[in-house]
């Protein structure tokens, strides 16, 4: 079995559930507690928190506020920064290959009366300053732009993005890197972002914890009111397990990064180079400016599905073929028709992401069952 989904599930690094087991006497009491059993799930809280933040560069561990995940982050960003600003102005900017978890929260934010502005990118995906500029008002106050792409691994010029934002007060950027988080380096500090979503999946966490980094200075509107716990702006008991592997996850992740990162890119340029040398075969995103990770393709004359369904079971090789959050739906993925694919290019994508358990080795074995795959099925298709 090769598994090439990770953008989709990391499986958890061994060494984090290592920690968990270590740790476990110290996961199960409430960090709100006062007595002993409390403070020491306190301490581990805290030192989650302040590994997050190294991985980010944060100026300080508070600004670092724990959730159940990327999209209860990218909700608390974008509702809570659009809410709480919004006698500054009431238009939210988001890029149009953002994930369904922007998306949809900037949706509900128009039927609440704020203007939406769609941000379009070019055909490799990017996000192009100038476009930004002539698009965001005075009235604009949130914009959203992903750090790199899930489903096509484009890297956006986030610092230059960012001092844009920055030329009118009161004007905020989140950056979701749940993508990117782990991958390349992040420095929120020198990128100057305001709001950075983390998951702890894409890690090599457990399911169950995100983070949403938010600047000194930083005003938002809780979307979770209860006890009061992450200052205030995510309430209920923290899920610290979840939250202390997130923290172990960040630690290994910012720790190997280089190396993983040269490791994996080999992968990726074997896989791009291989499968990118089959006929009627493109490369989608950008062709240097991607995740070290990620591989992504478009097949002519056949569908993303079939080829998915053909790797999995003949070859026990996992791909994706669009975000597995909107796989269920039959419509063509958003971030390809925003690069400008049609309907029907859109439908023939592969999407390859590699984690820590992926082999160099692997790489001639996968193009060779991609090549067989695609020659079988193109023989199949009535196209
Ligand atoms: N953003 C991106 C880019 C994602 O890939 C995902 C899912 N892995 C999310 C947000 C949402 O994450 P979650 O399902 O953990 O809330």
């Amino acid at each position: 079995m090769v598994y090439l989904d990770h953008a989709s599930a990391m499986p958890v690094d061994p060494r984090v559930l290592a920690y968990l087991r270590d740790h476990g006497d110290a996961l199960c009491g409430n960090p709100s507690s006062l007595h002993s059993v409390g403070l020491a799930a306190r301490r581990e809280l805290e030192a989650a928190r302040g590994r997050v933040a190294a991985l980010i560069n944060a100026p300080v561990s508070s600004s670092i506020v724990f959730t159940a995940g990327a999209t209860e982050a990218n909700n608390l960003a974008i509702r809570g920064t659009a809410e709480r600003n919004q006698k500054h102005g009431k238009t939210i900017a988001v890029s149009a290959i953002e994930h369904i978890s922007i998306i949809n929260p900037a949706k509900y934010l128009v039927k609440q009366g704020f203007e939406l502005a769609t941000v379009p990118v070019d055909a490799d995906g990017l996000v192009s300053p100038d476009v930004l500029a002539g698009l965001m008002t005075p009235d604009t106050t949130v914009v959203s732009i992903n750090y790199a792409n899930d489903e096509i691994g484009t890297i956006e010029p986030v610092r230059e993005l960012a001092r844009l934002v920055h030329e009118e007060e009161h004007r905020y950027l989140h950056v979701n890197a749940t993508a990117a988080g782990g991958r390349i380096p992040i420095d929120v500090q020198s990128d100057e972002i305001d709001l950075l979503t983390l998951s702890s999946s894409d890690l090599g966490g457990p399911r169950g914890a995100g983070a949403l980094y938010v600047a000194p200075g930083v005003r938002l509107q809780t979307v979770m009111p209860g006890g009061g716990q992450e200052r205030g702006l995510r309430s209920g008991t923290e899920n610290l397990p979840a939250i202390a592997g997130m923290g172990e996850a960040a630690r290994i992740a910012g720790g190997e990064m280089e190396q993983e990162s040269r490791r994996q890119q080999k992968i990726r340029d074997a896989l791009i180079a291989g499968i990118g040398g089959i006929g009627e075969t493109y490369l989608t995103g950008h062709p240097r400016l991607r995740l070290p990770n990620h591989a992504s393709f478009r097949f002519g004359r056949i569908e993303g599905e079939s080829i998915l369904l053909n790797m999995d079971t003949l070859f026990g090789i996992q791909v994706a073929t669009g975000s597995a959050c909107t796989s269920q739906t039959l419509e063509p993925s958003h971030v390809l028709l925003a690069i400008g694919l049609t309907h029907e290019e859109a439908h023939g994508s592969m999407i390859m992401t590699t984690g820590r358990d992926t082999a160099e080795e692997a790489a001639p074995g996968v193009i060779d069952a991609v090549r067989q795959t695609v020659e079988r099925l193109r023989a199949l298709s009535p196209l």
